[in-house]
């Protein structure tokens, strides 16, 4: 093979979207940052090392099923993809005949393109014909989308360039540890901190961000409600906030100012550990010392009381009349590669394109004239994620189920419970480039095309839609997931509504969400590749984008932003005498979500080859634990075994582990939110113990037909 010539495209993993180019060599594919307009030329190890992944020794190749139809105990193997396709498209036909359409569903992914995304939700509701769809970003960014609609009647993570953060004078920073997650990104933090600028961290660890900020604040997990209403109570004292942004902005607000009232900052210091001063300091600098952004990320949303928790920051920058001015405002910085673009176009169980709802009479109107459907044929909302995943293979849920790009048997709370009902399915088909945790329960895997080997749109943290380039092609037996999609809708007779190729798709997709919150129709890969990059909503042709939001309203019926008033409540779950500890989990700098292709990568394995459970040396010592000792973490769901790293960074009544291996969420808890239905990720209540029972098994699992192997065990409830 000749020298290719380089394609630029961005990285395959979190939501900043780096820009790399790709070489493929007669010997290898290298890979080189861009100057894209977000990294500006910085990469992470994740992004790096990328490439690795593109001709992994692990990669499926040709698709799979069991060797006895519908036995799951027996081996994979190989088939055609008829076969495969005919095992579906079967099993879809009688489950929708014995227990009706919703009985077929689909769980998406936050690392799908835009195209895959809108043609997942619309092959759910046009081919099948069923309500049964939700995805990852429930269990990532609802809290937090859930929130901003409230607010400011629109979600769009950042409302502002990621650049904006190097011309603030106060930072924020709520539960969010770029330093770690995306390292590209501190530049402009870096720069802002150079030029003078305070930046305060609250988080139950001192991560790397917290160590470099001016100011480290270190709350009882689940307690930042209650420290954003103490921030705004003393803001009122001080006279701090701003009235006028307040008066012509904004509504709502006498019942918040009623509300914290009662969070007097003692009473803040008693709920969430957080000294009195440090407090009025924050608020302090927030108001005097601007511009002033703050940012919240999943420390703060992961929580059953996640949207309130994020409102809370949200009335806190509106009454301090940050949202919407120059080098001011709030933001959530987005997880997943296509966090943003994937909550937007129609894989939520409530959402149709562009943001619409689907029980919205107009809005189904408008989708359905764009698919060529009669609205009555669109069905209603469905489930949210871990409510469908929790009914798998009961009479009223979903039977047969497609999962793509999501390894929800290592991602998914309470994974011993959703283990069982992956088990209870009459057939489990899985997309994916791995043999996953979940692929390897599957009765069909099908072999996925990965980033470096399609063409399509991600819309990255700040709402900026970019194109993900083709550089080289899959393999012969590797299908994109649009490819798929199209062939299954054409057995069910569907075909004629669905293309397999991604420009056609986006230009359906430009269609269907003209008009709605997260307007596309004025962006085309023609603009894309000409500008670098378009902003949302974009909603004509000669649109330029938008690239910062709320400088003239809001979108909202009267223009104004909400305040709501919300108050503390304690974390689902509390520590007692069995459970004394809490649990919080989280990223690693090496590792990225399930580590389904992080923990395939040599070179970031050898860097973090297996989770470590995180203790303060006090905590540590008293069940005689030393640093590298294996200990055992239990919860009333489950438990896991992982070694001791002992570290004065993390609060001595917390206990932090990694969620990128099978074991963090066999001890998680699955109580949701009211709102967005986000399941408590990041407290429940654990006991501790040293053990000599060995840790999970190291790196990718070979093979793995039982994630149990990793210790984890369920407990019955
Ligand atoms: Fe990739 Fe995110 Fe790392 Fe950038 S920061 S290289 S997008 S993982």
């Amino acid at each position: 093979m000749a020298d290719m010539p380089a394609t630029e495209t961005h990285c395959p993993y979190c939501s900043l979207q780096c820009g790399i180019a790709l070489r493929p060599t007669t010997s290898a594919v290298r890979l080189a940052p861009t100057d894209f307009d977000v990294n500006r030329g910085g990469l992470c190890a994740k992004g790096w090392t990328a490439a690795e992944l593109l001709d992994h020794p692990d990669r499926l190749l040709t698709p799979l099923v069991r060797k006895d139809h519908g036995d799951r105990a027996s081996p994979l193997r190989e088939a055609s993809w008829d076969e495969a396709l005919d095992r579906i498209v079967a099993a879809i036909r009688d489950s929708q005949r014995r227990y009706g359409r919703d009985s077929v569903g689909a769980f998406g992914g936050g690392g799908l393109t835009n195209e895959k995304a809108y043609a997942l939700g619309k092959f759910v509701r046009v081919a099948l014909g069923s309500a049964s769809i939700d995805y990852n970003g429930r269990f990532c960014m609802s809290s937090a989308a859930t929130a901003a609609n409230r607010a400011l009647g629109v979600d769009r993570g950042l409302p502002f360039p990621l650049a904006d953060l190097a011309e603030a004078r106060t930072v924020l920073l709520v539960g969010a540890n770029p330093a770690d997650t995306m390292p590209p990104a501190m530049q402009y933090l870096d720069a802002g901190r150079a030029a003078g600028a305070r930046h305060l961290v609250v988080d139950p660890r001192r991560t790397a961000t917290a160590r470099g900020a001016y100011r480290h604040l270190q709350p009882l997990p689940g307690t930042d409600l209650a420290l954003a209403n103490g921030m705004l109570h003393v803001a009122i004292r001080e006279g701090l906030i701003d009235e006028e942004y307040i008066s012509d902005r904004t509504t709502g607000f006498p019942a918040v100012r009623a509300a914290v009232n009662a969070y007097w900052p003692q009473r803040v210091e008693r709920i969430t550990g957080i000294p009195e001063a440090d407090l009025r300091e924050t608020v302090r600098l927030l108001a005097h010392n601007g511009p002033a952004v703050i940012l919240t990320a999943r420390g703060a949303e992961q929580h059953s009381n996640g949207t309130d928790t994020t409102q809370a920051y949200l009335n806190l920058a509106l009454a301090l009349g940050l949202v919407g001015r120059p080098y001011s405002g709030y933001g959530t910085i987005t997880g997943q590669g296509n966090g943003q673009g994937g909550r937007e176009h129609g894989q939520k169980a409530d959402q149709l394109p562009g943001y619409r709802r689907l029980d919205d009479p107009a809005a189904r109107a408008h989708v359905a004239a764009v698919w060529g459907i009669d609205p009555a044929e669109l069905p209603r909302p469905g489930r949210s994620a871990y409510e469908m995943l929790d009914r798998l293979g009961t009479a009223d849920g979903v039977r047969v189920l497609l999962v793509l790009a999501s390894n929800i048997a290592v991602s998914a709370p309470h994974s011993n419970r959703i283990l069982d009902r992956l088990r209870a399915l009459d057939l489990l088909v899985v997309s994916d480039i791995f043999r996953s945790e979940t692929a390897a329960l599957a009765d069909v895997v099908l072999p996925a095309a990965q980033w470096a080997e399609e063409d399509g749109t991600m819309t990255n943290l700040e709402g900026r839609v970019i194109r993900r380039r083709r550089a080289l092609a899959p393999p012969p037996e590797v299908r994109t997931d649009l490819a798929v999609l199209a062939e299954l809708a054409g057995r069910l007779g569907r075909g004629r509504h669905f293309s397999a190729d991604p420009q056609t798709v986006f230009d359906e997709l430009r269609r269907a969400s003209a008009g709605g919150i997260a307007d596309y129709a004025g962006i085309s890969y023609d603009r894309i590749d000409a500008e670098g990059g378009v902003f949302w909503p974009c909603p004509a042709d000669d649109h330029p984008g938008t690239p910062r939001l709320f400088s003239d309203g809001f979108p909202t019926a009267d223009g104004r932003a909400r305040f709501v008033r919300v108050e503390h409540r304690d974390p689902a779950e509390l520590p007692d005498a069995e459970f004394p500890y809490v649990l919080t989990t989280g990223r690693n700098m090496q590792q990225y979500q399930s580590g389904t292709q992080t923990r395939r990568v040599r070179s970031l394995t050898v860097a973090l080859p297996e989770p470590r459970a995180e203790l303060h040396p006090d905590l540590a010592r008293r069940h005689g634990i030393a640093d590298g000792d294996l200990v055992e973490l239990r919860s009333r769901r489950g438990r896991t075994v992982a070694r001791a790293r002992l570290s004065v960074d993390i609060r001595p009544d917390t206990v932090f582990v990694p969620f990128h291996w099978p074991g963090a969420n066999a001890l998680t808890n699955p109580a949701l939110d009211p709102h967005s239905r986000m399941p408590a990720f990041k407290a429940c209540a654990v006991a501790i113990a040293a053990t000599l029972c060995p840790p999970p098994a190291p790196g990718p699992p070979d093979g793995a037909e039982n994630p149990e192997h990793s210790t984890t065990e369920g407990i019955s409830r």
